[in-house]
Order: C-alpha cells, then structure tokens, then sequence
C-alpha cells in the first residue's frame, strides 16, 4: 500500500533561496501550461505533453523531470474542472521523481534538483518517518508550509498477509463514546465534544467580531480542532486494530455513516451532528486504512436495527432501546448497554467471514 513519509529540509540559506526560486519557477511553468493548455482546448497530461514539452523547456530553465512534474500537476486540475483555467501559486508545491531526488537515510540528506544545480540538504524526521522511508519509491512533493521547507515522500509498504481469523471483534461507532467494541471496551468521545464545546463558544465570539485577525483566529482554532479530533481517532482507530490483531479477530463496523435511520432525523441538523458525522467518516476510514496497515480484515455489514434488535433473541422492536444508553429487550427481557448490545449485534452480522466455526466455551 502507498504511504508518505514527511520529512523537514534543514536547508542553508543559499540552499533555501535556491529551492524557492526552483518552486518559483516551476509554478510558473503550470501557469503557462496552464494557458497553453486552455488556448488549446488540450486538457489531458499526454496530449499537453505533446503539445508544449518543448516550448516550456525552451522558455522555462526547468529539468525535465520537474516540467513532466508541472504537466501532470495541470492536467489534474483540468481533470477536476475543465471550465475554469486554473492558476498556480508562486510557491505551490513541486512535485519531484526519484531521478531529480534522492534520499540517503543513514546521513540524514536528501539531494535535490534545483536551479543553483543539485543540492545536498539535512534533513530531519521522526523514527516511524524514518523507518518508513527505507521503502520510498517514485515521486515526492516539495512544499513550503509556514516558511519550512517539507518533503512528502510516497512509500511503498507491503501489505501483510491476512490471517485466517478465528473471531469477530464488533465496533459500535457512537457520539458519546466514540466507539465501543462487542468486548464491552468503550472509547470516549467526552475530551473531543468537550473542546468542540469550548471552541464552539470561542468560535461564536470571535465571529461575531468580524475584524480580521479574528478570523485569523478563527482559522487557527478550527486547524487545532480537526488536529485533535484526528489524533483522537488515530488512537481509537491503532486500538481497535490491535486489539483485534491481537485476538486473531476480524473487524466488524456499520457501513454508511453508522448514524442510523431513526437517528438521523432528530440529529441532522444541529451543529454537532455535522460534526459528528464528520468525525465518524474520519474514523472509519482510520479504521480502514489501519485495519490493511495491520493484517487484520475488515467486515462491513448493514446497520439496520443493530440499535433495536435484542442480541439476545433477536427481537427487533424500537421500544427496546429505553434511552440513549439503556437496552432492555420487551420481549425476552435481556438488559446490557445500548451500546454493547448494538456492537455485539454488528459482531454476530459479521461473523459470517470467520471459515472455521466457532466453537463455544461451554461446549465440550
Ligand atoms: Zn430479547
């Protein structure tokens, strides 16, 4: 699977005005490709390609590389929208092929084209960063963010073999608690809502202020925000996947949002429920993207009446959810956390991938 390693140039100053020039450059080129490419009615990198390689390598004092770089970079903005030219920022990010950079981990430098010839630059990155990019392979970006210059290198990780699973390990993906798994281990979402609350109220003072630093304000608090609401879900998410590693157990989650028919109706449009379908997205596809990291599988099943249906019996029936929290089935009278309940239900509705039967503990 791809993944990307960040890492942060440590370039000297001569360094680091030759790699802005080199960015200043290139995004020119994408704006006059750009152009060229509008005049032409020729949107797709090949036929673009075809049309202006020659031109821009003749105008602009680019490598190769980097113009193949800046076409494709183009052809995918007309690929988004073909009914508006798109232009470039002077220092968008460039993207590099293993040709025109190289990394050499155990010096910590990476050698890069640019226009002042190649440069040899420090480099600097976290252990997992830097573990990862034993496997880098094809391209990378540079971008400069806030005055640093980063490298976005695509790796190459091999997947890991899926084990035959034994288990089925159910997630209940919820509001208050994030998620809950069919062992009963709950996940709080409580730290999260709580910092969407205070900077929900921060948030409503400085919009009514309007001037322009609080929107500045504004945009900072909403970056610190979707930081920690994605840090929470990386933990969830990294949890889970072990857990389930660990027990030789499948993963078992709703599709769709996992907000449920009933649900969604009461909660669509208040401000937390956008956002809490937002945060659910986020961490089912943590889930996900985890859950092949790790060599663990991932089952997804209907949600339907895995919040009303007793695990028990198997009795469907709304009135045996009693409150947000509280299942007691009308029927056969089995009472558990809604929660649990609902992730034991999703566990049962994914069993169906384990191959070998499962044999109980009371068998035998
Ligand atoms: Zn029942």
């Amino acid at each position: 699977m791809k993944l990307t390693a960040q890492i942060k140039l440590l370039p000297t100053p001569e360094q680091a005005q030759a790699l802005e020039k080199t960015m200043l450059l290139a995004n020119q080129a994408c704006n006059y490709l750009s152009e060229v490419a509008w005049e032409k009615k020729t949107f797709g990198q090949y036929a673009l390609h075809k049309l202006a390689y020659y031109a821009c390598k003749e105008r602009f004092e680019l490598s190769s590389q980097i113009i193949v770089g800046c076409l494709a970079k183009v052809a995918d903005a007309y690929k988004l929208d073909k009914q508006v030219q798109p232009t470039f920022k002077p220092l968008g990010a460039l993207t590099y092929d293993s040709r025109v950079i190289t990394f050499n981990i155990a010096k910590s430098l990476v050698s890069i084209w640019t226009l002042e010839g190649r440069q040899k630059i420090a480099f600097v990155c976290g252990e997992r960063q830097r573990q990862l990019l034993q496997t880098q392979q094809g391209e990378s970006d540079l971008c400069l963010v806030k005055g640093k210059f980063l490298v976005n290198a695509t790796c190459i990780v091999e997947e890991p073999t899926l084990e035959d699973v034994k288990d089925v390990l159910g997630v209940d993906l919820g509001i208050v608690k994030l998620a809950t798994d069919s062992s009963g281990e709950s996940f709080s979402g409580e730290a999260v809502e709580n910092t969407r609350k205070r900077y929900g109220k921060l948030r409503a003072a400085l919009q009514s202020c309007g001037t322009k630093s609080a929107k500045r304000h504004l945009k900072k608090l909403s970056r610190k925000q979707a930081k920690f609401q994605a840090d929470t879900n990386h933990v969830i998410s990294k949890k889970l996947v072990l857990k389930a590693k660990a027990q030789k157990s499948a993963l078992s989650i709703e599709s769709l949002t996992g907000i449920r028919k009933g649900e969604k109706k009461r909660l669509r449009k208040t401000q937390r429920a956008k956002h809490s379908n937002w945060a659910f997205s986020q961490l089912r596809l943590f889930l996900t993207y985890k859950a092949k990291r790790y060599g663990v599988e991932l089952v997804t099943i209907q949600p339907q009446y895995t919040s009303q249906r007793c695990y028990c019996c198997g009795y469907i029936e709304k009135a045996n959810r009693k409150s947000q929290s509280h299942f007691e089935c009308v029927s056969c009278g089995y009472s558990n956390n809604a929660d649990i309940n609902a992730a034991l239900n999703i566990r049962l509705l994914g069993l169906p991938i384990v191959k070998q039967p499962i044999v109980s503990a009371l068998a035998g």
